[in-house]
């Protein structure tokens, strides 16, 4: 096997059992894990690594500031939002965000949902008192369920999520072949919303501007081309549960590269290990230790990468992980994910940009901003919130730190829905925590709404027009 373990010769999908673990799920019945276990290992592949390398293409893009990265969906994605009208509306809302991106950003928008597979959370404790008793904490539809009766871990919702993952994947597959993403179809830019007239002058002459631009592609025949008629969406989700990541992850052919002839008759095509249950993985900030066992599963596959960086991010623990998951520094093969708080971002990032782009990992990364980890906040009745400020903050400083540093800020990373939910405070509807309760449905972290989304597209689009 040594020649197919993608040149790391002491790693295979299960060796990240012999690293130390957090975060990691204690089955009371080993038999029905091994027989969930067991099943998943014998379902084919969710993604096929012909996907998997058109989007390490488009990061290659990325990480040489050509395209920009627009990353988003739920927190905690359930499996009854496998929905064909969640669905659809996530759908249409990262479409229309990336039409604001690329008019502001002039670059081509590469697409992520946190979708089809985001069913694992990590907790900071394992258990939360609820009524006054102490209950086993939700760790996830691919754990446990939020019910109190549904708390016991349950191994046969490994084979439930990727069932989930599946169904939701090819919805989305059909619904974009169908031309749900079809640029000519007219889209719902309602604004009566915004207060501001300023704002709302400002967005509408912004969407007046897209419109035309559509209309005028339209008459030249332009979006007759297959590449604008319909849009990649690809899955993303983190890679927390190993248990079901190592049996999803398959030794198979590197498809040829993109564009390029079929290799020769006869020679051996040559193999990698994929990790088939999405497009794209991360390393969430809580299990990134350089000698866990997260890290030492990440190192093997194929799929490009994202990491969780943050205020416990250690310089130095930087350049140790960039070394090991991407030891031959492909370009786009990482995305940084930076999560520090509107009020830590100046002290801290800097530092990072400056380790990073002084080593040879120098315009190999992607750096991208997640506006809403740092910003969680609880409100005097304790419901977690986050506000629509502190998010767009961190972002705009984000932005003018890498412009001071010569660096290039490649895209975003956001919790977001299309539905209309009242999670987050303030944006242009301005909603208070007397609101929060009107359509707060989030099982975890408190998403943006389908407003409040598009809200902080145009800003984003702005700042990168000034
Ligand atoms: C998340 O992305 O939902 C999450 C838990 O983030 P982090 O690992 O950055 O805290
Ligand atoms: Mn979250």
């Amino acid at each position: 096997m040594a020649e197919h373990t993608n040149g790391r010769a002491d790693w295979t999908p299960s060796s990240w059992r012999t690293k130390p673990i957090r975060q990691c799920p204690e089955y009371p019945d080993l038999a029905a894990l091994h027989k969930a276990t067991g099943e998943l290992s014998r379902l084919p592949p969710i993604v096929h690594p012909h996907e998997i390398e058109k989007l390490k293409q488009s990061l290659r893009d990325v990480a040489r500031g050509e395209a920009f990265l627009l990353q988003g969906g739920d927190c905690a994605e359930l499996f009854d939002y496998c929905r064909q009208d969640a669905i659809e509306s996530k759908i249409k809302l990262l479409l229309q965000m990336s039409l604001v991106l690329i008019w502001g950003a002039d670059k081509r928008v590469v697409r992520i949902g946190r979708m089809a597979g985001q069913y694992a959370k990590p907790r900071s404790s394992p258990t939360e008192i609820v009524d006054g008793k102490e209950v086993p904490s939700f760790r996830g539809d691919i754990l446990n369920g939020y019910h109190l009766e549904d708390r016991e871990l349950d191994p046969q919702r490994l084979v439930k999520a990727y069932n989930h993952s599946a169904a939701t994947l090819n919805y989305v597959r059909a619904a974009i072949s169908a031309g749900i993403a079809d640029l000519h179809r007219p889209l719902n830019w309602s604004l009566g919303h915004v207060k501001d007239p300023e704002l709302k002058a400002k967005y509408t002459a912004a969407v007046q501007f897209l419109q035309d631009m559509l209309r005028f592609m339209h008459t030249i025949g332009a979006d007759k081309s297959p590449k604008l008629d319909t849009i990649d969406l690809f899955t993303s989700h983190e890679g927390l549960l190993l248990e079901y990541e190592e049996n999803l992850t398959r030794l198979m052919d590197v498809p040829p590269a993109l564009g390029q002839q079929q290799a020769a008759e006869g020679s051996e095509a040559k193999k990698q290990y994929y990790n088939t249950s999405a497009h794209f993985l991360w390393i969430g900030d809580r299990t990134r230790q350089i000698d866990g066992a997260h890290v030492e599963f990440f190192r093997g596959i194929a799929n490009p990468i994202g990491i969780k960086v943050g205020p416990t991010t250690p310089t130095s623990d930087l350049l140790a992980l960039l070394r090991t998951l991407n030891p031959d520094v492909e370009p786009g093969k990482i995305t940084l994910i930076t999560r520090y708080g509107a009020s830590k971002v100046r002290d801290l990032l800097p530092a990072h940009i400056r380790a990073v782009e002084g080593s040879e990992y120098k315009r190999a990364v992607i750096w991208q901003c997640d506006p809403m980890h740092g910003n969680t906040r609880s409100t005097g009745t304790g419901i977690k919130t986050r506000r629509f400020d502190d998010v767009f903050s961190e972002l705009q400083e984000t932005l003018r730190i890498h412009k001071e540093e010569g660096s290039y800020l490649g895209g975003v990373h956001l919790e977001l829905t299309g539905d209309a939910v009242t999670e987050c405070l303030g944006g242009s509807e301005g909603l208070d925590e007397d609101d929060l309760s009107t359509n707060y449905t989030s099982f975890c972290d408190p998403r943006l709404n389908e407003r409040q989304a598009l809200e902080l597209a145009f800003l984003v689009a702005d700042s990168y027009r000034k």
